[in-house]
């Protein structure tokens, strides 16, 4: 039987152990995966642009589990009041292929970019970092935000969005949590000026230029997350020109990064390599740091093994029968067979 996990069984986990505690543990899980990035298959995630969006699917493997998110982008959404992202995921066993798991993964999705963001500023944010901004206050926002408060102690957020219902409902959902200051700011220049972090997670169809580099300061460290697109792109190319840049997966993000409009030998480095201590994250206080998030199959892969754990442990969600099991492997045709056909075949004489 296969578990399956829908969104109120994601929300019962969730609620229950906290979005925070959840998020942390899920960190770990994604970094324990990067930190074996080479018994990993790879893959750009195969895309299918379509007018207004994307859809998209991220597999992955190493050598006991296979995991797969299907995911779309579509900003248009929001205005007939659907989600921009919305995603289902599956985990299956190597060794047979039967999938074990096949779950909601829109609310996944968003834990599990806020969890690897907050990871990745880690390394790369400076270690007194205590303030960010947070640019496009949408589906991703209020997840980023818990992240980086339980991860990196961030208690100053600076909001801004187009849309001003956004930022009223961010501020509204976040303002139960004690000690963390919610600051509305007139714009993106405005919301930037003096925070340590700066989260980007627009959503526009567009080569984009949320931040222009008037608005970088040293040392900032900047969490892009929107620019995960071909044409879609939240930096001004020169942002990254001055900065230390930190990608997933480079084949993957050379076409759907914020990079794509750089030339291919731009530098850049995977995030394994600093994880793994290969490579420095942060080389001086006064470096401006780029996290070019894009999301990567592994991610996704880290985030299902984690809610098998969770869900196994605390039997959350049902088992449901997605692939037949006969008693007789060779005979599938018994579960469209009437019954009657198969006890007694008929066999029609052909004559000329
Ligand atoms: P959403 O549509 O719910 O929210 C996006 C918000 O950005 C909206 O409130 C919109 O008004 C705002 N916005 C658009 N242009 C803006 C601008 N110029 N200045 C300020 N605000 C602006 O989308 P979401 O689900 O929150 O996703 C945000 C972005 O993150 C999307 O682009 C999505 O594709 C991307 N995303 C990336 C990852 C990743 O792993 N990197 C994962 C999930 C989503």
């Amino acid at each position: 039987m296969t578990r399956y996990i829908d969104v109120s069984d994601v929300r019962k986990l969730v609620t229950s152990i906290g979005a925070e505690a959840f998020i942390t543990t899920m960190a770990d899980y994604i970094r324990a995966d990067y930190l074996r990035w080479n018994e990993f298959e790879k893959s750009a995630r195969v895309a299918n642009h379509v007018p207004g969006g994307v859809i998209e699917l991220m597999p992955t493997s190493d050598r006991t589990l296979y995991g797969f998110k299907y995911v779309n982008g579509h900003p248009k959404n929001t205005h007939v009041n659907m989600l921009t992202v919305m995603a289902f995921g599956v985990l299956a066993e190597v060794d047979s292929g039967f999938p074990v798991l096949l779950s909601e993964f829109t609310i996944m999705t968003a834990l599990r970019t806020a969890a690897t963001s907050a990871l990745v500023a880690k390394v790369l944010a400076r270690p007194d970092a205590r303030s960010m901004a947070l640019i496009g206050n949408g589906a991703q926002s209020e997840f980023q935000v818990l992240a980086f408060r339980a991860m990196l102690g961030i208690d100053e957020v600076r909001v801004f969005d187009i849309d001003p219902a956004a930022t009223d409902k961010l501020i509204r959902n976040l303002s139960g949590f004690k000690g963390l200051r919610i600051v509305r700011s007139a714009n993106a220049a405005e919301a930037v000026r003096g925070a340590d972090i700066v989260t980007t997670a627009t959503a526009d169809k567009a080569n984009a230029t949320i931040l222009t580099p008037q608005m970088i300061e040293p040392g900032m460290h900047i969490n892009a997350v929107g620019g995960d697109c071909p044409g879609k792109t939240e930096l001004h190319a020169d942002v990254l020109k001055g900065a230390r840049v930190i990608v997933e997966f480079e084949p993957q993000t050379r076409i759907e990064g914020d990079i794509q409009q750089l030339p291919a030998d731009f530098p850049v480095v995977e995030l394994w390599r600093v994880l793994s201590g290969e490579l420095a994250g942060r080389e001086h206080a006064a470096q401006v740091t780029v996290f070019d998030s894009v999301g990567f199959a592994l991610e996704d892969f880290s985030a299902l093994r984690y809610l098998r754990d969770v869900a196994d442990a605390r039997d959350i969600g049902r088992q449901i029968d997605l692939i037949p099991k006969p008693a007789d492997p060779k005979n599938l045709y018994q579960f469209v067979a009437a019954a009657e056909v198969v006890a007694e075949p008929r066999f029609v004489r052909l004559t000329a």
